[in-house]
């Protein structure tokens, strides 16, 4: 691996430097070194990235990478290598694996392995209760001191307001955030996908917009009470981001995400019974796809992140009613955006970047990632051909490839993606 890399003439997308320029921009010993123009040296690596853009490696606040627990379905170091394949250079590895991460030993086991594989940087999120049980808090405290920013019990709403409040209070006290998976279990329970005229007519149980809106309404009331710092996971539905969107104007300390899968299908889509299109919360109407895209385009929702939740082929190849919800999202997520958002023209590239990496990572507290692409800051870079179209094939670097996009044309493709000054994706290809 050489030691210094020069980008040249790549198109700068750069939110945190408020730059959209052509520019070359010279790696030397895991840092930007210079930003502009740049003579070749003699012993650095030339890229030529006419026609790409070079931004700050993506960050997802929200990857499932199933280790420990679940190897058979991703690893760590898979799902890092497919999160490099995609663009990223962080992410957040969810608490519900088996043990869950909710004390300091497992989240430094993750640590070690994501250290060991060197392909993305991992943040565990710990998790919000003991067990994810939904009874006793975990240990903040010890988590906290470890690092740890993020703490969820994702894929469980919390069942009480009693335990949102303590856990914002907790918030408070140890300057970390709450991510929520807002979902009422009463009015979800046994639901296979968004209730409407879609479930009527293919004959599968649903759960209402509801489900989600009163929960976050609950979660944001407490967000009132105590001045928690709340994250929403993953919004489904018009009606929630409609109650960020005054939340927001109200002043409260709240953020939202936003998957690909969302922002693409519709319930619809689901008249196939691709399984892989069964995810948690469930993809909904157009109406509600929309409102996710003006919350994008308008500021009401943060930041996109994947929800990469890999499951077995097995798994997913069962009755529609027994397989379990999620699609895998790393490897798609920002060509996905491109062809939804950005070339049709509801999202700049400088927003598309802001949103999947420079606001993720101040939520993450990935203080190397996000930009600025300045002297002086560690090199974390993608370099994608946004006009590149390919079709999703199951040939992923994750271990699994319940994709809700397979054999879809998506126009976008990650070029380069540089880790610490490393190229851990070179011309495509994962180069460890
Ligand atoms: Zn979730």
């Amino acid at each position: 691996m050489p030691e210094s890399v020069l980008f040249r003439g790549a198109r700068l997308v750069d939110p945190a430097s408020d730059r959209d320029e052509i520019a070359d921009v010279f790696v030397r010993d895991g840092l930007v070194a210079r930003v502009g123009p740049h003579e070749t040296p003699a012993e650095a690596l030339a890229l030529d990235c006419a026609g790409l853009v070079l931004a700050p490696g993506l960050v997802d606040l929200h990857a499932h990478l199933r280790q420990p627990g679940r190897e058979d379905k991703e690893t760590v170091e898979t799902g890092c290598r497919a999160a490099a394949a995609g663009g990223y250079t962080a992410l957040a590895a969810m608490a519900n694996t088996d043990p869950v991460a909710d004390n300091a030993a497992v989240i430094q086991e993750v640590r070690a392995l994501a250290e060991r594989a060197g392909l993305c940087e991992v943040h565990p999120v710990g998790a919000i209760t003991r067990g994810l049980a939904g009874e006793e808090l975990a240990e903040f405290g010890e988590m906290a001191d470890v690092g740890v920013r993020v703490f969820s019990d994702d894929g469980r709403c919390l069942p009480t307001a009693r335990q949102l409040r303590m856990a914002l209070e907790y918030a408070r006290i140890f300057d970390v955030v709450i991510a929520e998976h807002c979902e009422d279990a009463s009015l979800a329970e046994g639901a296979q996908m968004h209730e409407g005229a879609s479930s009527a007519t293919l004959g599968l149980s649903g759960a209402p917009s509801q489900a989600e809106e009163i929960a976050v309404a609950r979660d944001l009331a407490i967000v009132r009470l105590t001045g928690g710092r709340l994250h929403l996971c993953h919004l489904s539905a018009a009606g929630s981001v409609e109650l960020v969107r005054r939340a927001k104007a109200d002043g409260l300390r709240v953020t939202a995400e936003v998957t690909p899968h969302h922002l693409t299908f519709t319930d619809e889509d689901l008249r196939t019974y691709d399984t892989n299109l069964k995810v948690n919360p469930p993809i909904r109407s157009s109406e509600d796809r929309d409102a996710l895209r003006l919350g994008l385009a308008d500021g009401t929702i943060d930041a996109v992140a994947t929800d990469h939740a890999p499951h077995a082929v097995e798994e997913k190849e069962a009755e529609f009613d027994h397989a379990p919800p999620g699609t895998i999202g790393l490897e798609t997520a920002m060509a996905a955006v491109l062809t939804e958002l950005v070339h049709p023209g509801v999202l700049s590239l400088t927003r598309t970047i802001r949103m999947m990496s420079t606001v993720p990572a101040r939520i993450l507290g990935a203080a190397e990632h996000g930009g600025p692409v300045a002297p002086g800051r560690p090199a974390n870079l993608v370099c994608f051909d946004p006009e590149a179209e390919w079709v999703v094939e199951p040939s992923f670097h994750s271990r699994s490839r319940n994709s809700a996009f397979l054999g879809r044309q998506l126009r976008g493709r990650v070029i380069h993606t540089m880790l610490g000054g490393e190229l851990t994706v070179s011309d495509g290809k994962p180069t460890r």
